[in-house]
């Protein structure tokens, strides 16, 4: 069944009585390309479990149990269930699950689906055209929450993807890029404009995978002193890093520019401009100070 028209998603508005719901930020797809690109992009096997945050229609989610052994499809919204299963019912492979993302026990479903039908599974694959109401808090809980997947490849609004992809020196480079670098390498995947979505929301999107990193990309002995420096940091980013970084742990103007200087970079220089391993070299100079 095609799921990604604009016809079907008429058929199912009059036949279930619903409208999408803006709150939900329910932008359903109405484009083969794109969800052919997402698919191909999370570089799913047969051997792989899939979870999909926000299924909609099931659009994303029939094509990803083309590829996957199996799809774990996690929707907040009960009146899209009943529709769920009736558009997925010709596939066995799809699990759908009445929850909302942001209380969902990623551990638990990796656990109770380490193997299926007696198969180990290879790896997890997590993806989803985001509600754009909550992108950046889903991506930052998966990373922050250590779920074990392999990849997260996901639609989301264009301003949010280049602040994710920024790199040091952009305007658009903030502590948003940095917490997601630490955890990804990050990929852009397409561009999608607002034509390929029913209803069209007002900003064009944009499709990147996530690749988590196995290992960290640097030394780094307390991910807590890291974020505290970048959080401060990038807090007042106009100021000088010697500015923004004063009053960090009680730390006096002077103790503060002798950590700078000690790691090697310049006081007057600004967060916007420090690689990441260069917020890890002073994390690790204040958690030294501070233990
Ligand atoms: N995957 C479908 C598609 O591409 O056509 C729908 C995508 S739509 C942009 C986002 C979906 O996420 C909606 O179905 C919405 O109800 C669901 N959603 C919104 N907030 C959610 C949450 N907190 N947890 C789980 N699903 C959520």
């Amino acid at each position: 069944m095609k799921l990604y028209s604009p016809a079907m998603i008429n058929e199912i508005k009059k036949k279930h009585g619903i409208r999408p719901v803006k709150s939900l930020g329910q932008n359903f797809i109405i484009d083969k390309n794109i969800i052919d690109k997402i698919i191909e992009k999370s570089n799913i096997s047969k051997g792989d479990l899939v979870i999909e945050i926000g299924p909609g229609i099931g659009a994303l989610t029939a094509a990803a149990a083309e590829k996957a052994a199996k799809v774990i499809a996690i929707e907040i919204d009960k009146n899209l269930i009943p529709i769920l299963e009736e558009t997925l019912s010709e596939y066995n492979n799809i699990e759908i699950i009445n929850n909302n993302i942001m209380k969902t026990n990623f551990g638990r479903i990796l656990e109770q689906n380490k193997e299926i039908n007696g198969q180990r599974m290879d790896g997890v694959k997590i993806l989803g055209n985001l509600p754009y109401y909550i992108t950046t808090p889903i991506i930052m809980k998966i990373l922050e929450d250590k779920v074990a997947a392999d990849s997260i490849t996901v639609m989301l609004q264009k301003e949010v993807a280049d602040r994710i992809k920024a790199e040091p020196g952009s305007k658009t480079y903030g502590a948003l890029s940095v917490a997601v670098q630490y955890y990804c390498t990050v990929t852009h995947v397409a561009n999608a404009t607002k034509e390929v979505f029913v209803p069209r929301p007002k900003v064009d999107s944009t499709v990147i995978r996530l690749d988590l990193r196995k290992e960290k990309p640097f030394p780094l002995d307390d991910e807590d002193a890291f974020f505290a420096v970048v959080k401060a940091g990038f807090g007042q980013r106009r100021k000088t890093l010697l500015n923004s970084l004063t009053g960090i742990y009680g730390l006096t103007k002077d103790e503060i520019a002798s950590i700078i200087e000690n790691a090697g970079i310049d006081p007057a220089r600004r967060a916007e401009t420090l690689q990441l391993q260069e917020f890890a070299t002073l994390a690790n100079i204040f958690r030294t100070k501070n233990n």
